[in-house]
Formats: C-alpha cells, structure tokens, sequence
C-alpha cells in the first residue's frame, strides 16, 4: 500500500510575509489528514525556505527544495547544494521540473548529476518527467517518458531507489488549465511502473510513489487519485491557494 504524496511546488510565487502565511495556513488545514493518511510537502523559493521551515515547524509538513546543485560547495555563483539545503530542514528536492528541463535548460545527464547528489547528500528527490504536447500528438509519448526515466535514474542504485518518488507531469497540462484524463495519467504511470520493475524488480515498482503533476485541483483530485497508479499530486498553481491545496490533500486522504 503505497501513503499517498501531495506536494506543492510554489515555483517564483510569494513574498517573506505571503509564504510563512501560506505555510501556516497549509499547516493547520492539513491537520486531519497530514502524517496519518497523506504525506504533505511544499517548496517554497530558496529564499524563503527558512522561515517556511520555522513556520511548518511541530506540524507534518514537509519541506522540500525546487532544485539543487550537482556539487558540495565551491565557486559556483548562484546555486545551493544539498548540504545548504539539509542545514534549512529541506527534505525533499525536486529534480528535473520541466521549467528546468524547458525554460532553464537543463538536460537528463545534469538531472541524472542532480539526482544522484541529492541522493548522496541525503536528500529524498522527486525525478519529474512528461512530455511536450508535439511529442504527444506525435505518438511518442512513451519514448520519451521512458528515455527520461533511464537517463534520469542511471546509476541509480536499487537500495537509493528506495528513496526517489516519481512524479509524470505532462508539459502540456502544467500551468494551462489543461489536465490529463485520469485514463491518460493511469496510462503514463502504469508505463513508468512496467519500467520501473524491469530496471529494478517488481517489488520495488510496487513500492515507489508516483506523483501525478498539470493543473491538478480540488475539483480533479479525487478523480486522478482513484487510479490504481497514480499515488500522489504534484501541484503548482492550486498549492498558492491554501484552502484549494488543502482540499487537494483531503481528497488525496
Ligand atoms: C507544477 O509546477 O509541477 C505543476 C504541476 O503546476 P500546475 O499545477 O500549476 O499545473
């Protein structure tokens, strides 16, 4: 039985006095079901990761990181590392957001390199993979989900494995209103799944969460969350509304 996972990825949204407020009110409202039925996550921006922390702090909200960076420290202007991450109370990193993959640039072989330090530094990450809207109309939507998986996880060890959650967000349904069918989703994550037990084994593909990621709200959660694959929500837009990120948890429960 796999607890279900929401997580709110607050992307470069709010302020030092919006973000502890969101923080809190997520903290409380989450009450009922986080830590018993559904483990609860947000990532807020680097900046406010801190007094986010402070703010959950003594509740069952996790704290995670929108990225990282592949080395410990050193002339690298601009980024954090794990360690820096660990000593503000991040749990969790996100690894290879589309944003990343496809404003930013980053490629497989960084985020595989972002993964496995996270990994190393103690961090538990969420690999994010879908594909572009031309890639699905082109039928190669299982291409490249599976090239993203194997690229993203070489050389990852089936014990590390154990502490990566997953998370298939289509590009096309992050931030656009647009969600996937529950049928697509169940689709994607049966894929993974398949994938995930032929490059480790069957039992480890049981055990590995895998978050579903595009426009997801109160009002589709249920829906997305009733297919036998889909363990969880990633959620941008509706994570900057308390109440609707909430609603999302609850129904996630
Ligand atoms: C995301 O940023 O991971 C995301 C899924 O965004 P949204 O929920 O706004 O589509």
């Amino acid at each position: 039985m796999r607890k279900p996972f929401v997580a709110g990825n607050w992307k470069m949204n709010t302020d030092s006095d919006s973000a502890v407020k969101l923080a809190e009110a997520i903290a409380v409202g989450s009450l009922e079901t986080a830590g018993q039925s559904v483990d609860v996550m947000v990532c807020p921006p680097f900046v406010y990761l801190q007094s986010v922390g402070r703010a959950i702090d003594g509740s069952s909200v996790t704290l995670g990181s929108q990225n990282v960076y592949t080395e410990s420290e050193g002339a690298f202007t601009g980024e954090i590392s794990t360690s820096m991450l660990k000593d503000v109370g991040c749990d969790y990193v996100l690894c290879g957001h589309s944003e990343r993959r496809h404003v930013i640039g980053e490629t497989d072989e960084l985020i595989n390199k972002k993964l496995s330090a996270a990994l190393a530094g103690g961090l538990l990450p969420i690999l994010c993979v879908g594909e572009l809207i031309e890639q699905r109309q082109d039928n190669k939507t299982e291409q490249v989900i599976t090239a993203q998986i194997k690229k993203g996880l070489a050389g990852i060890s089936a014990e590390d494995m154990e502490k990566v959650t997953l998370a298939y967000e289509p590009v096309w349904a992050i931030g656009t209103g647009l969600t996937a069918t529950p049928g697509q989703a169940q689709q994607v994550h049966a894929l993974i799944r398949k994938l995930l037990s032929e490059l480790y084994n069957e039992q480890l593909a049981e055990k590995t969460r895998i978050q579903y990621g595009g426009s997801a709200k109160p009002d589709n959660a249920a829906e997305l969350m009733a297919q036998p694959d889909v363990d969880g929500l990633l959620v941008g837009g509706a994570s900057l509304k308390a109440d609707d990120f909430v609603a999302i948890i609850k129904a996630a429960g």
